[in-house]
């Protein structure tokens, strides 16, 4: 049956939503008007983002910009954040004031880090002004990683400060995690490449590791988090870890003996949280509120919405929070998307049980790891790189 006139709603423009943008640009479904909400036109590629940091790669090769792959799939690309989902209306409202209806809606609007400073939020209008405000001398900064466009911002500044503070700054990661550990390593490298090239003599910051798990890289092979400790080590940056800390504001952490410690930088690199606002929608949630769906990407919930990536908890079959899953699940929901605009049989998703994982140390240097194995060679990188790079190639529109 050939729709005859259907709206499908994409909230945020992640790592699944661009592949289904590039597929209905290869394959149009006539009838069906495709609309993209997305809070940033520039989608960063995750596997990229450390070394973006590391300043191995531009802004441009680490993002994929949402408006000529909307265009190339006829969909109308909206600038703009989605903040309440009525399923029963069939409406998605936008901070904005405007309100979307559609047939059939799908989320993949990723999470944030669950911060021990307060509760993960959304971006605000002072965070907006602050991404291009320098950070002041004498004020100490709590940072997020996610959402990126902000966190990018902040590290530039953060690096012009560096580059200019007599004094020596100490910076915390907390989060010993893949994403912590690849960004505290990340961070070392380009403040210390920065800094050799600086008109006088800094001292190179100093870098503290936290995390609440035993040892770093727990979703790890053990063999991978032993490889990683001598790199940290060899690189002088300090970890801690069984320890839970709280953060106080103004780069003040709570230590667990009580104990406080002041840094002039914190980024929080910690687990994944959900969007406040999903808790008030209808929609199910899994107790720690991502999205419950199922096989299908589909909410167990409400048979119009789907989601996919971090947002996404596939009931009774879990896997990490991670792009790779996010990628993966591109084209099971493109198809899935399209056959219920077709009101076709939905098929089932099989995620991999494990992935393989390539974690980078700032340097041209890469560890691989899968499951309780892992592998160390500078060969890894370059290979690496190409897979990256041929990612971002599929969705760049000339
Ligand atoms: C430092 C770091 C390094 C990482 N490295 C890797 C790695 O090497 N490999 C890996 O597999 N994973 C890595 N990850 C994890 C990875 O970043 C996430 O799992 C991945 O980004 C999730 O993809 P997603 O498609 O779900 O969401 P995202 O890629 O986060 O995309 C979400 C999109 O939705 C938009 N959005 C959000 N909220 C709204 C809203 N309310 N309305 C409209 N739009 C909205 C955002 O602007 C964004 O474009 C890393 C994470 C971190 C923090």
């Amino acid at each position: 049956m050939t729709p005859s006139s259907r709206t499908l709603v994409l909230i945020g423009g992640g790592h699944s939503h661009v592949e289904v943008l590039r597929r209905f640009a290869r394959r149009p479904m006539a009838g069906v008007r495709i609309v993209l909400i997305g809070r940033d036109r520039y989608t960063p590629y995750s596997g990229m983002l450390p070394g973006l940091v590391a300043g191995r790669y531009s802004f441009d090769e680490t993002h994929i910009d949402l408006a000529p792959l909307c265009r190339a799939a006829r969909a109308e690309f909206v600038q703009d954040e989605a903040i309440g989902l009525d399923p029963a209306a069939r409406a998605v409202l936008c901070r904005s004031g405007a309100m979307y209806r559609y047939d059939i809606v799908s989320l993949n609007i990723g999470s944030s880090p669950a911060a021990g400073l307060d509760a993960p939020r959304e971006p605000n209008e002072t965070d907006r002004a602050r991404i291009h405000a320098p950070i002041h001398a004498d004020i100490h900064a709590d940072i997020a990683v996610k959402p990126i466009g902000r966190f990018l911002g902040q590290w530039a500044d953060l690096c012009a400060h560096a580059c200019t503070s007599p004094a020596q700054l100490r910076i915390a990661v907390v989060g010993t995690g893949a994403g912590g550990v690849e960004m505290v390593l990340a961070m070392q490298y380009r403040l210390n490449a920065l800094l050799a090239t600086a008109a006088t003599a800094i001292p190179p910051p100093a870098f503290t590791l936290f995390g609440r798990a035993p040892h770093i890289l727990p979703q790890h092979a053990a063999s991978a988090g032993h490889r990683f400790t001598t790199v940290l080590a060899a690189r002088g940056i300090t970890v801690i870890t069984g320890e839970d800390v709280t953060g106080l504001g103004d780069g003040r952490l709570r230590r667990a003996d009580g104990s406080i410690a002041d840094f002039d930088a914190v980024l929080w690199v910690t687990s994944a949280s959900a969007a406040p606002w999903l808790r008030r929608t209808s929609l199910a949630l899994t107790p720690d509120g991502f999205i419950a769906v199922t096989r299908h990407l589909r909410s167990i919930s409400h048979a119009s919405v789907f989601a996919a990536g971090d947002i996404a908890t596939m009931s009774g079959d879990q896997r990490p929070k991670s792009g790779v899953y996010a990628v993966r699940q591109g084209p099971p929901l493109a198809d899935n998307l399209r056959r219920a605009l077709q009101d076709r049989p939905l098929r089932p998703y099989r995620p991999q049980r494990s992935a393989l994982a390539l974690i980078t140390t700032g340097e041209r240097n890469v560890i691989a790891t899968r499951g309780n194995w892992s592998f160390q060679a500078r060969l890894l990188w370059h290979w690496k790189d190409r897979i990256d790079r041929r990612f971002m190639r599929r969705y760049r529109v000339d």
